[in-house]
């Protein structure tokens, strides 16, 4: 599978460059994880909005969810005017409001997720761990028909479970909102050595530092994971491919 990212900063996005959002794609098929600020506009330089039946929600927090309402509003307008007659598909946390809003904008479908859930569409299954971050939040693994693990974190403090959870995982997708030193778990989040402890825990091949800061220098982030031992890292950019 493949990975494009889409938007990859942290809290609010850049000039032309989004918050959250990963398209992952097999075979003709896609899925996109998370819709952060810019990402219903960034995602269009990689896939037709039409072509786009799957979206996964890790959590409501408007760096990860806010351009649902433009996907919805996409989605019923492309039906309208003759682009698409499949529903988009949205997963995410069971949330009475958001699926209310979903239900009722024409041409869209919610399915809820929990911690348990297994959702297999096309060449993918998609399974959830339950993170720690000041609202419900999940971590998704994304296996293809090959086998392949995409690990993506979403928010979400250090913790074992999680590290079990990206075992092995052939890419991990991690969130580094913060350098080394700051305390990032008060705030639900990992700074940049406990990105490269779920690194070395996890034993996956290759990492990505994503939800990256709006402040310091970048490039100590990645310092901080391959003192590490992690040699397999890389920052997180907006358009950047990664093989699975
Ligand atoms: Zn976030
Ligand atoms: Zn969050």
């Amino acid at each position: 599978m493949k990975c494009t990212i889409v938007g990859m900063w942290g809290g609010f996005p850049k000039k032309n460059e989004p918050t959250s959002g990963y398209l992952v794609e097999k075979d003709g098929f896609a899925i996109l994880l998370d819709a952060g600020s810019g990402v219903a506009a960034n995602v269009q330089n990689y896939i037709e909005l039409n072509e786009l039946h799957h979206l996964f929600i890790s959590h409501y927090h408007y760096d990860h969810s806010v351009d649902l309402g433009a996907f919805m509003f996409g989605r019923m307008i492309g039906t309208y005017i003759g682009g698409t007659k499949k529903h988009l598909n949205i997963y995410g946390p069971a949330d009475g409001d958001v699926a209310g809003q979903v239900e009722k904008t024409d041409f869209n479908t919610f399915h809820p997720y929990n911690k348990d859930s297994e959702i297999k569409v096309g060449p993918f299954t998609v399974t959830f761990h339950k993170n720690t971050h000041p609202v419900e939040t999940y971590a998704m693994k994304i296996t293809d028909d090959e086998g392949q693990v995409l690990v993506y974190t979403a928010d979400s403090s250090y913790e074992d479970s999680l590290t079990r959870f990206a075992q092995n995982a052939d890419v991990l997708i991690t969130e580094c909102s913060h350098y080394e030193g700051e305390d990032a778990e008060r705030l639900g989040h990992m700074n940049a050595e406990e990105a490269a402890l779920l690194a070395d825990k996890s034993g996956a091949k290759k990492v990505v530092l994503s939800h990256l800061p709006h402040y310091g220098n970048l490039q100590e982030l990645l310092q901080t994971v391959k003192s590490s031992g992690i040699e397999e890292a890389v920052l997180a950019e907006t358009g950047m491919e990664i093989e699975v």
